[in-house]
């Protein structure tokens, strides 16, 4: 999510934001923009390029917009945010990412009371409860909507004439301030600042809600914080080497893990190689701990789009196929060390592992720097269902067996964190580790759906 205010050609700065962030969703994009008195938004599927032109962007005036790039979720060009609604008293805009655990249930309420809705998202839920409070001032009306709703959120709402940004009480996923000139920006990775020349001002507080508007910046919260429990996976896989989250950097975490990996494992190899992008990092940091040339033994074909968050199973099986290719005189007759940040269903890590036997590497050991994957993610990130996560079933050695490795390593959870700089820290460590430990931050409901099995009836 991108959002900005208080500039003159807001449209075209959330074109860039949206740009920045386009590794965290690539099913859909859309921007809504205001010149104070009306709003209009252009949406599509595929990339932020895709959906965007110079004419486009033209027919874009004025100068607070939002914007949204898809990461997954029910396809339909009605799911792609943001959602924009029109009444007599105003337009509303909303973005959000995350997940509402109890959505269902309050779609349910809001059908019985008369509501009609037109997409499958727990963003419209949000923009029904927003707009039906009996509060005058909007930030009353979205603090009252958030205290209603349980889960993972970091929103954006936009109207003529100001900008709210909120942060659920967990502050589970990453989003930040910044300003360029005069305009306040926000954004869910602060890679997104760099672009546009923007300086970052600081990460949105769990539980916080800030307006923006032409009289300046003004932060209220609407909820004590819970335990913060920022979600890990943004360091191990999801964010940008170039983003920083709570003053941490990706990549330097990134390294962090590699090392401490490098540590725990046992293995000997010739060759240390990361499965680009995400484990890049991680492999370099191995290969320093362990003494190993750090070589580019994968490369990865730059436009095919992250198997990881294409929706079916059948579609992430071809993006594997056409993602990475191995560079043979690399690993050629070599013992390979292959770092990568997670094992979901065990698919992708079999490939490539056959992949880079195929090309003449005499083993391959396989470590991975982050726990095993255990449990299923309700708070917006798709690692797939109990059932189909491999390490929720079967043992190390078991997964070993399958994906044809010769040996296989997880990062301990202990050095995870000690990696991001949490150790020791217990309970209070700040994270959201739910995936790896079981552990959910929030109170999860029995029938609290994925976020990509979302079909609200
Ligand atoms: S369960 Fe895992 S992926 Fe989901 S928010 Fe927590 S750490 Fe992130």
């Amino acid at each position: 999510m991108f959002g900005i205010w208080g500039h003159p050609d807001a449209a075209r700065m959330t074109y860039y934001g949206l740009h920045s962030l386009q590794h965290r969703g690539q099913e859909g994009a859309g921007i809504v923009v205001t010149d104070g008195k009306r709003m209009k938004g252009i949406k599509g599927d595929g990339l932020v390029n895709d959906v965007f032109d110079e004419k486009k962007l033209d027919s874009l005036k004025g100068s607070g917009a939002i914007g949204h790039v898809r990461y997954t979720g029910k396809s339909g060009i009605e799911n792609i945010q943001p959602l924009l609604f029109h009444s007599s008293s105003g337009s509303l805009a909303l973005s959000h990412t995350g997940n509402l655990i109890n959505a269902n249930d309050l779609k349910h309420q809001l059908e019985m009371q008369g509501s009609i809705f037109q997409t499958n998202t727990d963003t419209e839920v949000l923009a029904h409860l927003i707009k039906r409070s009996g509060y005058l001032a909007l930030k009353d009306k979205v603090k009252n909507a958030l205290s209603m709703v349980k889960g993972a959120y970091a929103l954006i709402v936009l109207t003529e004439d100001e900008l709210i940004i909120a942060q659920d009480p967990n502050g589970l996923r990453p989003l930040s301030i910044g300003k360029v000139g005069d305009a306040y920006c926000v954004a869910s990775e602060t890679c997104a600042y760099d672009l546009i020349g923007a300086e970052y001002i600081r990460d949105v507080e769990p539980g916080e809600l800030i307006i923006i508007n032409d009289e300046g910046i003004h932060e209220e919260r609407f909820s004590l914080s819970g335990s913060h429990a920022m979600c890990t996976m943004e360091y191990v896989y999801f964010s940008r080497p170039d983003s920083d989250i709570r003053g941490i950097n990706i990549h330097t975490a990134r390294k962090n893990l590699g090392k401490q990996l490098a540590l725990e494992a046992n293995v000997e190899g010739d060759v240390v190689t990361g499965v680009p992008d995400s484990s890049i990092s991680s492999a370099i940091g191995f290969a320093e701990t362990a003494g190993i040339p750090y070589e580019l033994g994968l490369i990865k074909n730059r436009y095919v789009g992250r198997t990881f968050i294409k929706p079916t199973q059948e579609l992430r099986e071809q993006g594997v196929k056409m993602k990475l290719s191995p560079v043979r005189k690399v690993v050629e007759g070599k013992r390979v060390i292959m770092v990568d940040d997670s094992i979901v269903r065990g698919t992708t890590s079999r490939r490539i592992v056959r992949m880079l036997k195929e090309a003449g590497a005499t083993e391959v050991h396989v470590c991975i720097s982050s726990p095993p994957m255990t449990n299923p993610c309700f708070y917006g990130i798709d690692v797939s269902t109990h059932e189909e996560l491999i390490a929720s079933s079967h043992s190390v050695e078991e997964i070993r067996e399958i994906i044809g490795a010769d040996s296989l390593t997880f990062l301990s959870v202990e050095g995870m964190l000690k990696a991001i700089g949490r150790e020791g820290l217990g309970k209070n460590c700040g994270q959201c580790m739910a995936c790896f430990t079981g552990e959910y931050p929030t109170e999860i409901y029995p029938d609290t759906p994925l976020p990509y099995e979302k079909e609200m009836e």
